[in-house]
């Protein structure tokens, strides 16, 4: 069957007229935030103090902070976890870059361990080798919205007297054996960016079990203060701080999408169900899959070029042949994308080993023993990062099967004719249309 790609001007396999934009806005927003935008308090008043146990009670936390961003809360759980200068924190080789830059944020030294390649997540059976004396926590990614091996993950922590920081920022509503993201270790950081799953703009949320961790997250969180800004305030620095509060509007945006997220999440599963089960067969691509600890919220459903059996073995011809596999397939309505393209330890914050000046914090006497971040310690992830693309908002609520029936159309029909792509005369149409722009 060969049909002429939407790229080279055939007819889309999706009406992109019929797909509902994320997020999807009803009165329930509209009604909180204008209840907000007329109260008298537009900071840590009501809409923050109850999106904060609203959020608490549906995750299942006991302690919730509403934050400005997803990378605020990471912060937070550094500083929560205790982590200081000079000291290792394990992460994974890909993801986004503050899951790192966080480590580095407080001073530490982040140590990268390889994914494994079926998961996409920190490998669990590479942690080992990656612990050194100086190793204080380790950052568990719940990349796409799908959780790590937590028992693995938390039996090697215990073993060596490590917290365990999630970041969940993808992460809303996955279950690791039942029990969702951001419970499953000692604290953990959500965003609520317009790319995920339940946004509000921007803002994050940290949360956490242990009211220790939380009193020290709180305080890097409003200028190093004790009291909430809600109580009396003494207006003295305790600690060091910075001010990663939000507002009132923006929580109540939070709070009316909250209420609606089981329906988002109902919907979203749906979707990446029919996808996993309909795209099966399809000649090169490697679908994601499901481990049986998981329940994937499908925040990203990822696919992969099965550069194997196409024979393309060049890193560099591998990313051109899938950064025109994944123009082809936006051209097909499907709201494919190339999230991130670069591995963390590629990035060139940490190639040069400076983050703060004059080589810091890796100049902290003693902190860059044993740290290597050789990219040949990173096959699965430099790998993936060349052959994945990603599905994202498409698939989100309102857009229910119908969508994700045209989105598997577009998807099988660019993968059925995976001999028309030409990354040359793709790239050429890409680089016209930016200009026209
Ligand atoms: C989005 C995201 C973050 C950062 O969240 P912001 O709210 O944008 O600061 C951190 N880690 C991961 C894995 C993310 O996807």
């Amino acid at each position: 069957m060969s049909e002429t790609l939407a790229i080279y001007g055939g007819t889309p396999a999706v009406d992109s007229s019929k797909v509902v934009n994320w997020p999807p806005i009803d009165e329930i927003d509209e009604k909180m935030v204008m209840d907000a935008l007329h109260q008298r308090t537009q900071s840590r008043g009501i809409h923050n103090l109850e999106f904060e146990k609203e959020f608490a009670a549906w995750n299942g936390n006991q302690y919730a902070l509403f934050t400005n961003s997803g990378t605020a809360a990471l912060h937070m759980c550094l500083v929560g976890c205790g982590v200081g200068a000079g000291d290792h924190v394990l992460v994974t080789a890909y993801s986004w870059s503050s899951s790192a830059t966080c480590i580095l944020h407080h001073d530490a030294i982040p140590i990268f361990v390889d994914i494994n390649p079926e998961t996409f997540l920190m490998d669990p059976d590479k942690i080992e080798a990656a612990i050194t004396p100086r190793t204080k926590a380790i950052i568990v990614v719940q990349l796409h919205g799908l959780c790590d091996d937590m028992d693995k993950i938390n039996a090697i922590a215990k073993k060596h007297n490590l917290k365990v920081i999630e970041d969940a920022c993808q992460a809303h509503g996955a279950l690791y054996k039942g029990h969702k993201a951001g419970t499953l270790g000692d604290c953990a950081a959500f965003s609520f960016n317009q790319n995920k799953c339940l946004c509000c703009g921007e803002g994050g949320m940290f949360v956490t079990n242990d009211k220790d961790i939380y009193d020290a997250a709180a305080k890097l969180w409003s200028f190093g203060e004790t009291a909430r800004p809600e109580q009396n305030r003494d207006y003295h620095a305790y600690a060091l701080g910075w001010m990663y509060r939000n507002n009132e509007i923006t929580a109540a945006y939070g709070r009316a999408q909250l209420s609606k997220y089981d329906y988002y999440f109902k919907t979203l599963r749906g979707n990446g169900e029919y996808l996993l089960e309909n795209l099966k067969g399809t000649p090169n691509l490697l679908l994601p899959y499901e481990p049986e600890w998981a329940t994937h919220n499908w925040y990203n459903f990822n696919l992969r070029i099965d550069f194997d059996k196409l024979g393309i073995t060049d890193p560099q011809e591998q990313v051109k042949f899938r950064n025109a596999v994944a123009a082809a397939l936006k051209d097909e309505g499907t709201g494919a994308s190339v999230w991130q393209r670069f591995t963390l330890p590629e990035m060139t914050v940490f190639r040069a080993k400076n983050a703060y000046g004059h080589g810091y914090p890796w100049s902290i006497p003693g902190a860059d023993e044993g740290v290597d971040y050789s990219l040949e310690k990173f096959p699965n992830a430099l790998a993936y990062s060349r052959k994945y693309i990603s599905l994202v908002k498409t698939l989100r609520a309102p857009n229910g099967l119908d969508i994700a029936e045209q989105v598997r159309d577009g998807i099988v029909k660019v993968f059925s004719n995976l001999d028309q792509i030409d990354p040359e005369r793709i790239n050429a149409i890409v680089e016209a249309r930016k200009k026209k722009k």
